[in-house]
């Protein structure tokens, strides 16, 4: 007779990926990702290496009555995967191109860079982002702003099938004609919810170059090049991708001596138009005699040296609204929160939306809100917990002071991190899309086993 009283742990399915529990070898590799301001306790994480996998692990979880939680990359999470079961897709990372429909089908833990280069070898390109090591599929799912996405819209548009594993344990094929519903909820909504995406089918281009770069502006030069940026990007053409960052350079090695500690702007550029045309468009911030400069042609697979983000896992929070219109008064009340004299404790970058992102999808799905012109992004890597509250404080001043200009919107994709609300969500969408998406995955996970991720925002 046994005579512990202790729960005894559920015998674990054999799997072809490794499943650990805590305590395991392989266990804090498989749980930690990216933005390490969410830490995930799951009480068993599936590293899955196929779709039978994923289709073991969520019946486990139905089983045992657990929720289910998704880790690509770690580079989005806005909840703790705390009790769940995770499911970690990185081994899932194969990437087929076909040339003759121009489109790319490829797993969950395909990385946006991979894609990219895979669509480069035929003279394609997706619609990736400033980074090339997020995750390719949830990128689409929250939308997917890229650096092509004025002149093509969102990457959410443009999917064209998915495979998706739901509560149930079920396989679906998921297409505009076969299951509409989940189609149309997924596009925009599937971070997490609904079911796990095994495999994504999406629409490439043919884009090979960009005359593209970035340049640094010094300190003093800041609230001329957002002023002038600000009147430049009313009269952009769509096939012009921009960006401005504004942050004091950290003094470590890997920056260039020249950047290193200094309070700077950064404006990026990505253009498909002629390099002489491009020329000519960045010629006015080129007469305010950056400090760096590397905008030139490029080969489109070059596409994530232009934003250079740093790939080091950090604790990264942030926040971000969408603004309306960045007129003088709006560049003066930036300036004032997170120029250089501000001490500001976080970055700023503004991305120039508009464009074809401010038109409906010729598919519809669930970003049907589309208004605004700029994401104005804020945040920072936090070292120490106490740093935690007073860089919320700031971030609270900036984006209150930004209000009058802002839409009340949110850039989905970018909302990361372990205080990411309900709230900000929901005004993500429309609240007819809200109402409908609720109804949806209800339907689609009537058990609610993927609640993890904030399934409050669809009243769950
Ligand atoms: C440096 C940086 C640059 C970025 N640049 C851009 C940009 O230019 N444009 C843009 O739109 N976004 C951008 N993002 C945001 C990024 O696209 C999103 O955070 C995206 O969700 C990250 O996906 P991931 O798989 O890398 O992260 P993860 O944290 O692994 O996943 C994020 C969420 O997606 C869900 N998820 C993951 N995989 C699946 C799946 N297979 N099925 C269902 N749900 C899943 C999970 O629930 C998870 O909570 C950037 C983020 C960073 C950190």
């Amino acid at each position: 007779m046994p005579t512990s009283t202790s729960t005894p742990t559920p015998t674990l399915p054999v799997t072809t990926g490794p499943v650990v529990q805590p305590g395991e070898d392989g266990y804090e590799a498989a749980r930690r990702g990216y933005n390490l301001s969410v830490v995930h306790h799951p009480v068993v994480v599936f590293s899955v290496a196929d779709v039978e996998d994923v289709v073991t692990a969520v019946r486990y979880a139905a089983e045992h009555a657990l929720p289910v939680a998704v880790q690509a990359t770690g580079h989005g999470p806005t909840a703790p995967a705390d009790g769940a079961v995770l499911v970690n897709t990185a081994r899932m990372n194969t990437i087929e191109v076909d040339p003759a429909t121009r489109t790319a089908r490829f797993g969950a833990g395909v990385r946006s860079g991979d894609l990219v280069h895979a669509a480069a070898e035929h003279g394609l390109a997706p619609l990736n982002g400033s980074a090339p090591a997020v995750g390719a599929v949830s990128y689409h799912l929250g939308g997917g702003i890229g650096m092509l996405s004025r002149q093509f819209g969102y990457a959410a548009d443009h999917v064209r099938a998915m495979d998706v594993v739901t509560a149930d344990g079920q396989l679906r094929h998921v297409t505009a004609q076969q299951e509409p519903d989940l189609f149309w909820a997924l596009r925009g909504a599937g971070k997490g919810r609904f079911g796990i995406v095994v495999a994504m089918e999406i629409d490439l281009h043919p884009v090979t170059r960009l005359h593209g770069g970035g340049m640094h502006f010094s300190a003093e030069t800041t609230a001329e090049v957002l002023h002038t940026y600000s009147a430049w990007a009313a009269t952009a053409p769509e096939q012009m991708g921009s960006s401005v960052l504004l942050m004091h350079m950290p003094d470590v090695d890997g920056v260039p001596a020249e950047l290193r500690g200094r309070f700077l702007s950064h404006l990026r550029f990505a253009y498909t138009g002629s390099p002489d045309e491009g020329e000519r468009l960045v010629r006015p911030f080129r007469d305010l005699a950056p400090l760096t400069d590397t905008v030139a042609e490029m080969p489109y697979s070059d596409v994530g040296t232009i934003h250079n983000e740093p790939t080091t896992p950090v604790a990264f929070h942030a926040r971000n609204s969408i603004l309306d219109t960045l007129n003088t008064d709006a560049v003066d009340t930036l300036l004032s929160h997170a120029g250089p004299d501000a001490g500001a404790p976080y970055l700023v970058e503004l991305r120039h939306l508009g464009g074809a992102l401010a038109r409906p999808s010729t598919m519809p799905n669930a970003l049907s809100r589309r208004d605004g012109q700029f994401c104005l992004y804020s945040g920072s890597a936090v070292a120490n917990a106490d740093e935690i509250a007073p860089l919320h404080s700031a971030l609270g001043r900036l984006h209150y002071a930004m209000a009058p200009w802002g839409t009340g919107g949110v850039c989905l994709n970018f909302l990361a991190g372990p205080d990411v609300t309900d709230e900000q969500l929901r005004s993500a969408y429309l609240p007819t899309d809200l109402a409908r998406l609720t109804r949806i995955n209800r339907e689609i996970d009537p058990t609610n086993t993927f609640r993890i991720n904030h399934s409050r925002t669809l009243g769950r």
